[in-house]
């Protein structure tokens, strides 16, 4: 084979993708994988030796914010990132896309919110990303809007049943979903039923229990089971994928299972908090800082999802980055049913799942690659161009080292938020490079992107 010259190769690495491992040069040109293996050189070189070669992330679910959405509630803290600041945590932690999900401001249609987020993301973003439009009102014209969005290359859509307004059963939001089905647009169900959290809040409030440590009773796994039977219920009356995001006890993944062994179209997204912690952190003093919805859960749903993560039964681990600051989030004038949901966790995703998973056996290294880049690729559309090291794809690459150890610190980490619910945990296993089409964004572990060279994904309807 005659010696090819390409803008970059990385030399060395073990290159671990869907069905391969195997120690081999990298060759890009124009952004791309131009070759796998084979003679080559490049203008540019990294010495991967020692190194795993992975797919860069793909994280489906993440809440970043953009100007105008940071101006919206004045009187309220939100989410403290932004497409920049996300950006630098993604690549941190070895994540070279995100899905943002996008919320309609009051007034805004869905077709409005994701015009203004096209805008204000393209200006920030050093990662390559897309939007899910969120469900914003049920009206005769709803149907049309999201075939709309799916031909313009938004081919998803996000519902929260855990909004009364949304509520399964809502007159309209089967038609929604229909209308995502048909359109090829893939539906996201956050799945906790909105009668059943209302009655388990109240009742904790009334009885005087409505302290923040009590979050996990206000948000039962009954709620979720419910809200993840009428998920399945609604992808089989209307004939739809659907995509359950954070899904987080053994119970409703249990469900998940039967839905799937029937054939239906039924996707299963966790994220790190339950693969890492149990509700016995409410026990302790700062327990608000790991709010999240739902609600940590017992060992014995960690240890499911665990397995479910080995056996495929669990398609993606997304990060559903949502930062708050720590006085934000332990505000003392939050209860269980007001706390402030959402931890960061861009950074953290790929290396505590590295760490607790591969490095401890409990996972493949293929599954990891699967987990947290191929299977969100496939399901959002954008495979073979993300997910994959293969000639043709786009050139995002995690040059993983396997024996790097730090001690997580949220106050140094990139993202706003000063905290992470890991403070203190030790983790093996980080990026010490990343490439993003082609460019250097993480050398050593000095960030080199800049704000804008993200990319916005379209994604064709399935
Ligand atoms: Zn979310």
């Amino acid at each position: 084979m005659a010696e090819e010259r390409f803008d970059l190769v990385v030399r060395g690495g073990t290159v671990v993708t869907p069905g391969r491992q195997e120690v081999a040069g990298i060759g890009v040109s124009g952004g791309r994988i131009a070759q796998v293996g084979g003679p080559m050189t490049g203008d540019e070189e990294i010495d991967a030796r020692g190194l795993l070669v992975l797919p860069g992330g793909v994280d489906a679910h993440v809440h970043l914010v953009t100007p105008t959405l940071a101006k919206a509630f004045p009187d309220e803290p939100i989410w403290v990132d932004d497409f920049w600041t996300g950006s630098l945590a993604a690549i941190a932690g070895g994540i070279t896309t995100v899905a943002n999900m996008t919320f309609a401001l009051d007034g805004e249609t869905m077709t409005d919110a994701v015009a203004r987020e096209m805008a204000e993301a393209a200006a920030e973003a050093a990662v390559d990303w897309f939007l899910h439009p969120v469900l914003a009102g049920l009206g005769d014209g709803t149907a049309a809007e999201i075939a709309a969005l799916a031909a313009d290359g938004h081919a998803s859509l996000k519902v929260f049943l855990s909004n009364p307004d949304f509520a399964a059963g809502t007159p309209g939001l089967a038609d929604a979903i229909a209308a995502a089905g048909r359109a090829g647009a893939l539906t996201l169900v956050h799945c906790e039923d909105a009668g059943m959290l209302a009655h388990a809040g109240h009742a904790l409030i009334e009885s005087g229990r409505g302290a923040v440590a009590n979050f996990p009773e206000a948000r039962p796994v009954s709620a979720e089971v419910e809200g993840v039977e009428q998920a399945i219920a609604l992808g089989r009356l209307t004939g739809a994928p659907i995509y359950i995001v954070h899904l987080s006890s053994a119970a409703a993944l249990d469900r998940c299972r039967q839905a799937r062994a029937a054939g239906l179209p039924v996707y299963v997204e966790t994220r790190p908090l339950y693969l890492h912690l149990t509700r016995d952190r409410f026990a302790e003093p700062d327990a608000a800082k790991y709010v999240g919805a739902p609600p940590l859960r017992e060992q014995a749903d960690r240890d499911a999802l665990w397995h479910g993560l080995a056996t495929g039964e669990i398609d993606t681990v997304c990060s559903d980055h949502a930062p708050w600051t720590l006085a934000d989030k332990l505000d003392p004038d939050l209860n269980a049913v007001t706390a402030r949901q959402g931890v960061a966790d861009l950074e953290t995703l790929m290396p505590m799942l590295y760490s607790e998973g591969v490095a401890t056996g409990r996972i493949t290294l293929d599954r990891f690659v699967e987990l947290t880049s191929t299977n969100a690729a496939r399901r959002f559309g954008l495979y073979p161009r993300k997910g994959a090291i293969a000639v043709g794809s786009d050139a995002d690459l995690a040059l993983w080292d396997p024996d790097e150890r730090r001690t997580i610190d949220g106050a140094r980490m990139q993202s706003r938020a000063d905290y992470s619910p890991y403070d203190g945990w030790i983790v093996r296993g980080w990026p010490r490079h990343v490439i993003r089409r082609g460019q250097v964004v993480l050398s050593d572990g000095a960030c080199l992107a800049r704000p804008g060279q993200g990319q916005w994904l379209r994604r064709n309807p399935g």
